[in-house]
């Protein structure tokens, strides 16, 4: 391509990075403060990491065989010949900056995440290369009380965004590493015996990570999969006096949940207790949160031995499903209350003033100062554009008199003319009345 060509040609965005428009980031910010009230109320303390760590983290902690370490990553090599990666999940760097920092040391850590993960994934709804998570990781405790608390703090998010009969919590238990090792043998043999029924992709796994097909969405495997040898059945009894203190909790607050005992997950660093929260209206991309506990990978990372549990919830995701469901609440869209407009040249100054003064008066206040030029009609078009209840109208007579025209936008109500110093207090009691 000759040089010209090449610069006449638009650059757009990376396929599966998606822009967030002035339309759908109120959507945002309205999830984000319910999450970070959510995590307040709960005792969880925000961390926030780099977006880029060695690849060495993700590949030691993830697993070499999983998916996203596999065939996900975006892995580079910086100017220094370093090997880095976008994150693809939080948990791994969580850890990392919590030894590093030391606040593993003799005492126990609620902390929550929110930020960009990174994975190449083939874009579909709901599945993206750069997406959003929220997560939150307890460190230093091992009983299933903390298990059930990330639970039934998913729970109330549901509930305050009113999802709660939307998604159906499925609950399983990997048990100890030796169980888990004993039953992959079990498994493992059970597959061969029925390599016929295994596509290609399973029989990878067969060597790989077995308990993986379990996962297998294959319509083809599907009774073969019904028959295999369940891990529930297996459990060491410390894993399954721990499960059943977490049914017993969750049962005692009144959490529904179903046991899927094929639900394994995708990355390697989990044991005992996993669990996702699903949804039926959002397709096959169904999983809306997902965690678990995963005791071994502060000591697999270096550190000493601490238990953890976590979860990590789609942004995306949960979106899409308030939009499909239209629980997006519509006070959240409207973004004015005021468009302030100068009739004239001379008003300009005058009304950038005003508009000053009245955000001092009234921090609540959301105004918009009319920019630029433009006849009365098209002001007034604007205004009405804007969103905003109220127009304030500042020209000559207003000037002259000390007043501001207000003209009602959304009600049928009559312009009025105001004088200066009433101004403020008559807009906030307008405002805190619903439009008639
Ligand atoms: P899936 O089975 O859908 O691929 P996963 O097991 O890979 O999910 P996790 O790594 O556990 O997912 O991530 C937790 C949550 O993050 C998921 O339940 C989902 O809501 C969201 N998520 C994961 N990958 C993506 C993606 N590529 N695009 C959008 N959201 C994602
Ligand atoms: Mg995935």
């Amino acid at each position: 391509m000759s040089k010209s060509a090449n610069s006449q040609k638009k650059i757009q965005a990376i396929r599966g990075m998606n822009d967030l428009l002035p339309d759908q980031s109120a959507r945002w910010q309205y999830v984000e403060g319910v999450v970070a009230t959510l995590m307040r109320r709960y005792g969880y303390a925000e961390i926030r990491t780099p977006i880029v760590e060695q690849t060495a983290l993700f590949a030691r902690s993830i697993g070499e065989v999983t998916d996203i370490v596999e065939k996900e990553m975006y892995t580079f090599e910086d100017r220094n010949g370093d090997s880095l990666t976008l994150r693809p999940e939080g948990t791994a760097s969580c850890v990392r900056a919590a030894m590093e920092h030391g606040l593993l040391h003799n005492q126990t850590q609620r902390l929550w995440y929110q930020g960009p993960m990174f994975r190449h994934e083939r874009p579909q709804k709901g599945r993206y290369r750069q997406f959003h998570q929220f997560g939150v990781e307890a460190f230093g405790l091992d009983g299933p009380d903390i298990d059930a608390e990330v639970i039934l703090l998913s729970a109330r998010l549901w509930q305050e965004l009113g999802l709660a009969e939307h998604v159906t919590l499925e609950l399983n238990s990997l048990g100890s590493h030796e169980a888990r090792a004993a039953y992959r043998e079990r498994l493992v043999a059970y597959f061969e015996a029925h390599l016929e029924v295994l596509d290609e992709d399973s029989r990878r796994r067969l060597t790989t990570n077995p308990l993986r097909i379990l996962d297998s969405k294959n319509p083809d495997m599907a009774a073969m999969l019904a028959d295999a040898p369940r891990l529930m059945d297996h459990l060491d009894a410390e894993s399954r006096a721990h499960f059943e203190g977490l049914t017993a909790r969750l049962e005692a607050t009144g959490i529904d949940y179903v046991i899927n005992p094929r639900l394994v997950r995708g990355l390697d660093y989990y044991g005992r207790t996993v669990f996702e929260w699903t949804t039926t209206a959002l397709g096959s991309q169904g999983t809306v949160c997902a965690g678990g506990r995963y005791d071994g990978l502060v000591e697999q990372l270096g550190g000493k031995p601490t238990p953890a549990v976590g979860f990590a919830l789609g942004v995306e995701r949960l979106i899409l499903l308030l939009e499909t469901l239209e629980l997006i609440p519509a006070s959240i869209e409207d973004t004015l209350d005021v468009y302030l407009i100068p009739l004239d040249d001379s008003a300009e100054g005058p009304a950038q003033l005003l508009a000053e003064e009245l955000r001092g008066e009234l921090p609540e206040l959301r105004l918009q100062l009319h920019c630029g030029a433009g006849s009365f009609k098209s002001r007034i078009k604007k205004a009405d554009k804007s969103g905003a209840r109220l127009a304030l109208l500042l020209g000559e007579d207003e000037l002259s008199q000390q007043r501001v025209t207000v003209k009602f936008l959304r009600e049928a109500r009559d312009q009025q003319h105001l004088p200066r110093e009433t101004l403020a207090v008559c807009l906030s009691e307008w405002l805190a009345q619903a439009p008639a």
